[in-house]
């Protein structure tokens, strides 16, 4: 008897995205949305707003302390950006490659988020969660009735 082959994309997971506020001044929400879509995975979730210090600092809490957290905060909370919770198999992983490495030009790849739109480490356009415990914390930040 042969044993059932696995299928990793049978593993469903949701995944927290930001499209920070550079992409949403630039007017790239709907590309970055199409792209999501496009790949197949399904927002689940989705709501602009102005991040507010707590939210901003609970997020990056990791690194508090770095010498990038205070422009960071003072970026994210400056003006609208988009949350989303983005849902589908292996959605953590499928959307940090879709986003790219974190310097726009040295790491991410063209075809990714960062790579095709980027120039800037800090203003790199969006946020995606790196596991699947980044990912619950982070959707109880942003998304605390969905959890
Ligand atoms: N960041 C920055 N300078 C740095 C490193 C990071 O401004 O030297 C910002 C950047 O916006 C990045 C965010 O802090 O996306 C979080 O950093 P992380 O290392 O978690 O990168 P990511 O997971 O977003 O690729």
């Amino acid at each position: 008897r042969v044993a059932e082959p696995t299928s990793l994309t049978a593993v469903t997971e949701r995944s927290l995205v930001l499209i920070k506020p550079d992409a949403v001044a630039r007017g790239h929400i709907g590309e970055i949305v199409s792209r999501i879509e496009r790949k197949g995975l399904s927002v689940a979730a989705m709501e602009m707003r102005t991040a507010t210090e707590t939210v901003a600092a609970a997020h990056y809490a990791e690194h508090e302390g770095k010498p990038f957290y205070a422009g960071l905060l003072e970026f994210i909370t400056a003006r609208p950006m988009v949350a989303l919770v983005v849902e589908g198999p292996r959605a953590i992983a499928a959307f940090r490659q879709m986003a790219g490495g974190t310097d726009p030009v040295e790491k991410a790849v063209p075809g990714s988020i960062r790579g095709d739109l980027g120039l800037e480490t800090g203003e790199n356009l969006v946020h995606g969660s790196d596991s699947p415990e980044s990912a619950a914390r982070e959707i109880a930040i942003w998304f605390p009735h969905l959890v």
